[in-house]
């Protein structure tokens, strides 16, 4: 089992703490380890920490593993282990709130099927104000070339004959709306990204943003 240096966090790792608690509304330090929400999850058995060792990991302010763990991006959001939870930590907004400084630092994403996914529904929803299914397969299948490009492809011609996948994507009355809501959250979250690097806290290496030119980038 891997040691951790505790002692090497300090101010840095509480700051770590305290922001994500700000920013998922909840008290990070109320979590007392009964386990009560990794044994809900239906996704623990994938987790390399589970989700009571990911409040561990900010409680104790060890950002990077938990910014780096698969955890946070096969968490799918069900929300299980927010309503199992005795003290009422909303651990699904922590996760929530890991992928996207995850993704606003540049941190390496571990499941990089499951971000292309998710980069290409918010595209898909940020174009026409709701989900294009065929154009989310497309976008996938390219964002994660070479591997298996053909799979299920079976199934996507059952869809299209069932008339379930649709080639000309559907847009709702306002779609320049949504679009503004995008670019609003997209200056937002640059600001934001820019303040936490003067102030020291961001990435040294980050990659940009954690919203894409094209549409915004984190769970559905
Ligand atoms: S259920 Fe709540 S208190 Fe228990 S380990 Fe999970 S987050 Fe902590
Ligand atoms: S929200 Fe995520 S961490 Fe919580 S139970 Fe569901 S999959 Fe597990």
């Amino acid at each position: 089992m891997e040691v951790l240096n505790l002692t090497a966090v300090g101010e840095a790792g509480k700051s770590f703490a305290a922001r994500v608690g700000a920013e998922a509304g909840t008290d990070v330090y109320s979590c007392y380890q009964c386990g009560k929400c990794s044994a809900g999850c239906p996704l623990s058995y994938e987790m390399d920490f589970q989700p009571r060792q990911i409040m561990r990991l900010v409680q104790l302010g060890l950002k990077d593993l938990a910014l780096k763990s698969s955890t946070i991006w096969l968490c799918a959001s069900c929300a299980t282990c927010t309503t199992r939870c005795p003290r009422e930590v909303k651990i699904a907004s922590v996760m929530d709130v890991l992928r996207a400084m995850a993704r606003r630092e540049g941190y390496p994403i571990k499941e990089k099927g499951i971000a292309v996914f998710h980069r290409n529904f918010l595209n898909t929803v940020a174009f026409g104000g709701r989900s294009y299914e065929l154009g989310m397969i497309l976008g996938y299948k390219l964002g994660t070339l070479p591997a298996q490009p053909l799979k299920d492809l079976d199934l996507g011609f059952t869809w299209l004959q069932q008339g379930k996948l649709k080639f000309i994507p559907e847009r709702i009355k306002d779609a320049a709306a949504i679009r503004e809501i995008f670019s609003k959250t997209r200056e937002i979250e640059q600001a934001d990204l820019a303040k936490e690097r003067a102030q020291g806290s961001g990435p040294e290496t980050g990659h940009g943003a954690g919203l894409p030119a094209g549409g915004t980038e984190g769970h559905s």
